[in-house]
């Protein structure tokens, strides 16, 4: 019968001692992740509990495709998917024989036999060799050094020694590989001592057999077996053992943490309730995290791609999103499990870090966030870095701690209703330039309410696209009006900057003027204003269909309300701003939108979804960029000279990259190579 023995050649008390080790690493699996479960236990509610099974299915896609792995780095998602799969074919194979050796064989139930041992052969030999194939290829890659896998700090501290991590990493795919590699000898051992009939359904098995015997060792197979098969099983133990302290416990909690990810993560910001208002605005200790947010901290695998994506961390500031991640972790265990990870990074000045904001987090890697969303975006495990900085942040806010010119710009914004400071009733004096009167909608109704925004109002460079705006869909027919002084600063930015009592109060005197004028849709120039308005007015009451305005040119023109009468023969590029793509997911209508306007679009390497930040977001454009090595808009626009043979324009739809990239030009010394302009200057071209 074709089968093979379990405990080959094993004594009692051998078999007894196997069990006893297995018990013992089983024991401490246990205990470990016990710890981890208290830790998460520790945790706020985080309301994540809602469509189970969409969560859960949506998440084992994911995990089977290994989708989020494969995006944008095809080579260590093919590698990932091979150990993956491996990994669980061998894991089930394992679960089997257990199964068959340990309790149906006492119910006279004998399943690895016959034609199913057979397959079952054949089926993990192929998925070992393709776990393995897997493994090496991962090893090549982290041996030839890609910028996301050094895990040298972005604030270049001296005295946080990272050097476990490196350790924990090397033995994590060294186990693997030699727990792969030592079964496949343990095979090819017992079938060059048996060499049974049915020896071709474990192909790998017969070879490394056949290399016994070429060396010469054949007539050592017992003793080669019974050692390899310890040398294999006590592996498999400290495995086991060793998987809840350390990058192993990815395994376990990374399914979780894909499968309770919120899809509006930062794009729709957690508020305060009264009750926690009445504690703290923001996040001091570790209660005070969501439990989602304590699993992050442990589902970070170190890939480093929120590093290389992260425009803070490329401008050269103390801030990655991978070391917030990371500080936060250690900060958590330190001060919620009391024995560190067993490998963990070490603060080598030995001094205990009892703050987060400031402490453990330094206020200029919090303040050095543009809440650009590359993070999250990038990271394959479903990290939630956004909530975590802007609560932290509004422990800054409520405490007074930040930059004078970005406390004058939030007193501006509560005394005026703007950023710059300037009378409410100069909102729109840039219509007064006009040859015709816009509407105004509180007094009389309108299709479109006109969300100007801040910086289309108030910026001198700015204003004159507003015009052009105005112009535009006047000459369309458009129908729509503006709020005049009643409009406020949208406070998208306010609330990431973690003001939300300043928000809170900035929505409800807009929601007050929506509800008071008259109009069925609204339309912005702002992809930040557009950004709350769509995703986190409706928490306040205040549900509006609203368009970004190349959006509602995109519709105008396939209405035939647009027509472009001219072609433009220009090269350009667009750079998708980062509440607009990232944030909504809007790419296509700019695009398509330029499309029709004839000119030819390049695309940089980072585009759409993986756009790379002006700069300006979450309340940077309000704080002191000096210290910057290299500010994110000029990096940014050396990408795009960096197209192949250049590009005419550099296209943007956002005021406040317009006013980034207008600077950017000037600082990064590139005057006169590329002008940047936004798409509304384009349209007006193309009408004619
Ligand atoms: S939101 Fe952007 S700037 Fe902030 S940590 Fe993430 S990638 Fe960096
Ligand atoms: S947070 Fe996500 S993207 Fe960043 S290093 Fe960790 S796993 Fe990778």
């Amino acid at each position: 019968m074709e089968t093979r023995e379990i405990f080959r050649n094993f004594p009692l008390f051998l078999e007894i001692a196997f069990y006893i080790i297995a018990f013992a690493s089983i024991a401490v699996f246990v205990y470990g992740f016990y710890r981890r479960y208290k830790k998460y236990r520790k945790g706020r509610d985080a309301e994540r509990f809602n469509h189970l099974m969409a969560r859960f299915s949506k998440a084992a896609a994911i995990m089977a495709k290994n989708s989020t792995i494969f995006k944008r780095d095809k080579y260590a998602g093919f590698a990932h998917w091979l150990i993956f799969w491996g990994f669980i074919a061998l894991l089930i194979g394992t679960t089997i024989v257990a199964l068959d050796h340990d309790l149906l064989r006492f119910m006279n139930i004998h399943i690895l036999r016959g034609n199913f041992y057979l397959v079952f052969s054949l089926v993990l030999d192929i998925f070992g060799i393709l776990f393995i194939i897997g493994l090496i290829m991962m090893m090549l890659r982290r041996s030839s050094k890609p910028e996301q896998l050094d895990y040298t700090r972005a604030d270049k501290s001296k005295t946080i020694d990272r050097s476990a991590y490196s350790t924990d990493d090397n033995i994590f795919m060294w186990l693997l590989l030699l727990i792969a590699l030592s079964g496949f000898i343990i095979e090819g051992a017992r079938i060059a001592a048996d060499r049974p009939a049915w020896e071709l359904w474990s192909p790998v098995g017969v070879g490394i057999a056949n290399l016994i015997d070429m060396v010469g060792l054949n007539g050592s197979t017992d003793t080669i077996h019974i050692y390899i098969w310890w040398f294999h099983a006590v592996l498999v133990m400290f495995f086991i053992a060793y998987i809840p302290f350390s990058k192993g416990m990815h395994m376990l909690v990374d399914y979780a943490n894909l499968m309770f990810k919120d899809e509006m993560a930062a794009i729709k910001l957690p508020g305060v309730s009264e009750e926690r208002q009445k504690v703290s605005m923001g996040y001091q200790k570790i209660e005070d995290f969501t439990w989602k947010e304590l699993l992050d901290f442990d589902a970070c695998t170190k890939c480093g791609r929120c590093h290389v994506a992260c425009p803070a961390q490329n401008a050269g500031t103390p801030l990655s999103p991978r070391d917030l991640i990371l500080d936060l972790r250690t900060y958590v265990n330190d001060s919620s499990i009391g024995v560190a990870e067993w490998f963990e990074q070490k603060n080598t000045n030995g001094k205990e870090q009892k703050v987060i904001a400031g402490g453990a987090i330094s206020k200029e890697t919090l303040w050095s966030c543009t809440t650009c969303m590359a993070c999250i975006e990038a990271c394959p495990v479903g990290v939630e870095h956004l909530t975590s900085i802007v609560n932290l942040r509004r422990t800054m806010v409520d405490d007074g701690d930040m930059e004078d010119m970005l406390m004058d710009t939030l007193a501006n914004i509560g005394d005026y209703g703007n950023s710059f400071g300037q009378s409410e009733r100069m909102r729109a004096k840039w219509t007064k330039d006009l040859d015709f009167k816009i509407k105004d909608v509180r007094k009389e109704e309108a299709e479109f309410l006109w969300f100007v925004g801040d910086y289309a109002s108030y910026d001198a460079r700015i204003q004159g696209l507003s015009r052009k705006v105005a112009t535009i869909f006047k000459k369309m027919g458009v129908d729509y009006g503006i709020l005049y002084e009643s409009e406020r600063n949208s406070g998208n930015d306010v609330r990431r900057v973690g003001e939300e009592g300043l928000y809170e109060m900035l929505v409800e005197d807009n929601i007050a003027a929506f509800e008071d004028a008259s109009f069925k849709e609204i339309f912005t120039t702002d992809p930040h204003s557009y950004n709350t308005i769509k995703n986190e007015y409706p928490d306040f009451g205040g549900n509006y269909p609203i368009y970004h305005y190349t959006g509602l040119l995109l519709k105008l023109f396939k209405e035939g309300k647009l027509k472009f009468n001219k072609k433009l023969d220009y090269k350009i590029t667009y750079h998708d701003p980062c509440y607009l793509g990232r944030y909504n997911g809007e790419v296509d209508a700019p695009r398509q939108l330029l499309e029709a306007m004839g000119v030819t679009l390049v695309d940089m390497p980072r585009c759409k979804e993986n756009s790379f930040c002006c700069g300006a977001g979450g309340g940077r454009i309000w704080m002191d960029d000096s210290k910057m090595e290299i500010r994110p808009s000029e990096i940014r626009i050396e990408e795009a000279l960096n197209i192949g043979g250049g590009v005419d324009h550099f296209i943007v739809a956002c005021p406040k990259d317009y006013a980034m990239f207008t600077d950017a030009v000037k600082t990064s010394g590139n005057e006169g190579k590329m002008q940047v302009k936004d798409i509304i200057e384009l349209v007006d071209e193309a009408m004619g």
